[in-house]
């Protein structure tokens, strides 16, 4: 039994998206099914965004009772779940103030606006630019394309926003010397994701920490895919000794739902007074108290410990892989964003795994990206394991 759909979806809409040819049409947990019954292990989690896995009852539940209560009146009033999330993420965090949106490229759009907005308010005019890294990803409006250091996603789209500067990741003395007078910020994900999990050297951000202080300017962290409990910390800045100035969230904020958040510190306030930025649809009350059941979950349930653990043990079956494997050149992540990079291209081994019912990704060509739910367990890590032992003895 095979529906239409794809044909119909390709028919009318823009295909903008290069997608598998199934069809999914419902989620549990860890697995998800397709319309024809057949089950998958989902090691992709919407791009790291079902943290608490699909169809979890916990967001199901505070979605029901608060569209039964308030689903929209717009940022003119004050709502109790939008300023509840603010506190509990202000209460775990370095951050004091917090701006919620409805995407990842919209919160780091706040935090491009707001620290030229602060920067001119400081120090005047011609102090603006921004410096972001090789291989970064941060969105796809015009800004955050602009922010973005890969050609291949900017194809066709210039000219872009003025004032934005890239260099290489790791590189402390490049980053240096791209620095002047017209610089406002240095923006960086901690762990670059589609870059094709890069870690950080060891000490590295402490460095571009110290640059930024030296310079008297600010640091911005993309924590959109690293962040909320992923990498074994809540947030992954926590890991390396320092905090940033503003960090952006989205993806497992709100498990499915659609939000953003910029969050800095006390000092930027001011820059983002009444009336300097604004959306219609961010922190909705239907939205926000989704997203604040998942925040209260991730940091009481103890899930930030478990990606930690969980992840220790999928990096070391992955280890113990490329012992037996010469296909496999690197493995490396933290916490439950793990990359396998091969040495050669990964689609076709994707594609199998899930003719095979496992979902993965494959970033950068030849890294295959693990970002499962956080709940994922040992079992289905173990299942996955074979799955690829299997595929890697077949090629
Ligand atoms: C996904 C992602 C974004 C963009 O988020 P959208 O919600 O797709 O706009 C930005 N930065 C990073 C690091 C991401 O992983």
């Amino acid at each position: 039994m095979t529906s239409n759909t794809i044909d119909r979806a390709d028919r009318f809409m823009f295909e903008t998206y290069k997608r598998f040819p199934i069809t999914l049409v419902k989620g549990d947990g860890c697995r998800v099914w397709d319309e024809n019954g057949k089950e998958y292990i989902d090691f992709v989690g919407g791009i790291a965004v079902c943290a608490l896995g699909h169809s979890s009852p916990i967001v199901s539940k505070a979605l029901y009772q608060q569209s039964k209560k308030l689903v929209h009146v717009s940022n003119l009033f004050y709502t109790q779940p939008q300023t509840e999330l603010a506190q509990i993420l202000v209460e775990n965090s370095f951050a004091d103030r917090v701006f919620f949106c409805n995407s990842g490229a919209e919160a780091n759009e706040a935090a491009i606006k707001l620290a030229r907005r602060y920067s001119k308010e400081k120090f005047g005019s011609g102090r603006h630019s921004i410096i972001t890294m090789h291989n970064s990803f941060h969105g796809r409006t015009m800004a955050t394309l602009s922010a973005t250091g890969q050609e291949k996603i900017r194809v066709g789209f210039d000219p872009f926003l003025e004032g934005f500067r890239y260099v290489p990741f790791n590189d402390l003395g490049n980053l240096g010397s791209a620095i002047d007078g017209s610089v406002c910020a240095v923006m960086l994900e901690p762990i670059q994701g589609e870059g094709g999990v890069v870690l950080p050297d060891p000490d590295y951000l402490k460095g571009v920490r110290e640059i930024c202080r030296e310079h008297d300017i600010l640091f911005i962290l993309d924590e959109i895919q690293v962040g909320m409990g992923r990498t074994g910390r809540l947030f992954a800045y926590q890991h390396f000794g320092i905090t940033p100035d503003i960090m952006t969230l989205a993806k497992a904020l709100g498990n499915g739902l659609p939000i953003g958040a910029m969050l800095a510190i006390e000092e930027l306030a001011d820059a983002f007074g009444p009336g300097s930025h604004a959306t219609t649809f961010g922190g909705t009350p239907l939205i926000t108290a989704g997203a604040l059941a998942v925040v209260k979950s991730l940091v009481n349930e103890g899930w930030t410990e478990k990606a930690r653990d969980m992840g220790a043990y999928f990096k070391n079956q992955l280890i113990n892989l490329q012992q037996k494997h010469s296909i496999i050149k690197d493995v490396r992540g933290l916490g439950l964003m793990l990359g396998l990079s091969l040495d050669r291209e990964g689609a076709g081994i994707v594609s199998t795994c899930m003719e095979r019912g496992f979902l993965i990704n494959c970033v950068q060509e030849r890294v295959l990206r693990f970002v499962p739910p956080l709940i994922i367990g040992k079992e289905e890590i173990d299942l996955l394991i074979n799955c690829l032992d299997e595929i890697f003895k077949e090629i």
